[in-house]
């Protein structure tokens, strides 16, 4: 199975299979009218769509798109873009780090 894009949360990979209507309705069809339970039967069978596992939309589209590489990159930026960089701490932050260090060293003293 190839990989699949949700343009609603950017979750990548295998999707899952949701169906519409109920299996307890079906079975009550079943039982009660046979030519209605067949109907509902194929209707379910044909309504089945792809859906997120993460955020249970159906806004699936196949990974391997133009329009799912370009959210992909988009994704990607972005998440470039979050990661702070990283900075060691100032000589204020260490002097003050000593002092609040000292001042708790004497009062469990
Ligand atoms: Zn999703």
């Amino acid at each position: 199975m190839s990989q699949s894009l949700c343009t609603s949360c950017g979750y990548i990979g295998e999707t899952k299979i949701a169906t519409k209507g109920s299996t307890d309705t079906e079975i009550i069809l079943w039982f009660c009218f046979l030519i209605p339970g067949l109907i509902y039967s194929i209707w379910r069978f044909r309504s089945r769509y792809e859906e997120c596992p993460m955020c249970d939309q159906a806004t699936i589209i196949r990974a391997d798109s133009p329009q799912a590489q370009q959210i992909i990159r988009e994704n990607r930026a972005k998440k470039i873009a979050a990661i702070p960089a990283f900075r060691p701490p100032s000589k204020v932050a260490i002097g003050v780090g000593r002092v609040v260090g000292r001042f708790v060293g004497r009062l469990l003293k």
